[in-house]
């Protein structure tokens, strides 16, 4: 097939040619001044796209996992009661690391598409007297349903019950794509990676740790030595890490990282939510809807859409692939074969999300919904036509 592959999965997301030539560097020596000067410069970046001063951020050669890992074994002690906001498949997956490593996980639930409400929140955590709960799990944004929880609202809410856990969040495709403020929402550990809003490869998994939760890490005793965040924070401290570095990641970090600060993250965060609002008013124009609620709920990072019942969401990735060369997420859990969704994320334009939507109507048309050609393309192409981005910068 000629032409370029279309990527829109909500994860890992296209990497900007900038990074990618960055990578093509040789190693160098990671024990060395050059490299040094590399991470020492890294910090302050991350330092800016978590919105923290206070904040510490540690990255590991490894994906998301490794760093929902990460934030767990260094804050608590086997046995230690965790409350995990559950509103999808990874949030449920980080309470499901929690549960492996021993700790005594308590789930809210709620139908996907849905987030936990804060007031649900606040009487949990107040009904808690004797503080049992040592820290509360929840996600920024959940890829699977594509729903974005008000991490504010939630830490209002602990506050309100003057519950001292840590706050932990999962901000793996929230991260540089939606606002995240790590220092007013006094959150503890952040999770992230490098593969989505961080237009990097996968192969960085990033926390970024408040001093309570170093505070607490003093008193965990997990086991721990991979993800131990002691011996990362004294040699990250001069430049170097307590085991071999991901170097040429590393490089990419940096450059993705100029890239973004360069554009501004108010800039990104208004491009992401104006790509979304486009697609989410072309699904509609389709006839489908978003597994979002309500647009107050809606990813600007992902929406995942519903299918009509004896669609097969399997079937339908095959064709958008093999047919038309784009590439889109599938349904999970409970929605799998039953929905599928559409990734706008990362270093993306009007005309990509456009020729994304094209490619959807496309497929849809083949899988036998019944689709009017242009619909739903010319629904978002007028919304962009009448909201034009300001200049980034
Ligand atoms: N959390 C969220 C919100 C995710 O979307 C993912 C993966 O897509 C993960 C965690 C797991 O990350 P990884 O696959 O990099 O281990």
């Amino acid at each position: 097939m000629g032409g370029r592959h279309f990527l829109q999965i909500p994860g890992p997301s296209n990497v900007p040619q900038r990074v990618l030539n960055a990578m093509a560097s040789p190693v160098i020596n990671h024990r060395g001044v050059e490299f040094a000067e590399l991470a020492k410069g890294l910090f302050p970046k991350l330092r800016q796209i978590f919105k923290t001063t206070r904040g510490t951020p540690i990255i590991f050669p490894s994906s998301g996992t490794g760093a929902w890992e990460s934030s767990l074994v260094n804050t608590l002690s086997p046995g230690d009661k965790v409350l995990c906001l559950c509103i999808g498949e990874f949030s449920a997956g980080y309470g499901k690391v929690a549960q492996n490593h021993g700790f005594a996980v308590e789930r809210m639930e709620v139908p996907w598409g849905s987030a936990v409400s804060p007031q649900a929140l606040q009487e949990k955590l107040a009904a808690d007297k004797a503080h049992a709960i040592k820290a509360v799990l929840t996600i920024h944004n959940e890829t699977s349903t594509g729903v974005t929880t008000d991490i504010g609202a939630v830490r209002e809410a602990m506050d309100r019950a003057k519950h001292p856990a840590l706050l932990l969040v999962d901000t793996v495709s929230g991260l540089a794509c939606a606002d995240f403020r790590f220092d007013e929402w006094k959150v503890d550990v952040a999770v992230t990676c490098s593969q989505k809003g961080l237009l990097m490869p996968p192969g960085l998994g990033i926390v970024c740790v408040s001093e309570k939760a170093l505070a607490a890490r003093e008193k965990a005793t997990t086991p721990r030595h991979y993800f131990d965040w002691g011996p990362m924070m004294t040699r990250n401290a001069v430049g170097y890490f307590p085991f071999t570095p991901a170097t040429t990641l590393l490089y990419g970090l940096e450059e993705a990282t100029d890239m973004l600060l360069e554009e501004g993250l108010e800039h990104i965060f208004a491009r992401h939510k104006r790509m979304a609002e486009g697609v989410r008013r072309a699904v509609r124009a389709w006839g489908l809807q978003p597994v979002a609620e309500t647009d107050a709920l809606a990813s600007p990072v992902l929406t995942a859409v519903r299918l009509p019942d004896g669609i097969d969401g399997d079937k339908l990735l095959v064709v958008s692939e093999t047919e038309f060369d784009l590439s889109l997420g599938n349904g999970l859990g409970p929605l799998a074969g039953k929905a599928f969704r559409i990734g706008h994320l990362g270093e993306m334009n009007d005309l990509e999300v456009l020729a994304t939507l094209a490619g959807c109507e496309l497929t849809l048309a083949r899988m036998g919904v019944s689709i009017d050609f242009g619909k739903g393309v010319g629904v978002a192409q007028r919304y962009f036509s009448e909201n034009p981005m300001p200049r980034a910068g």
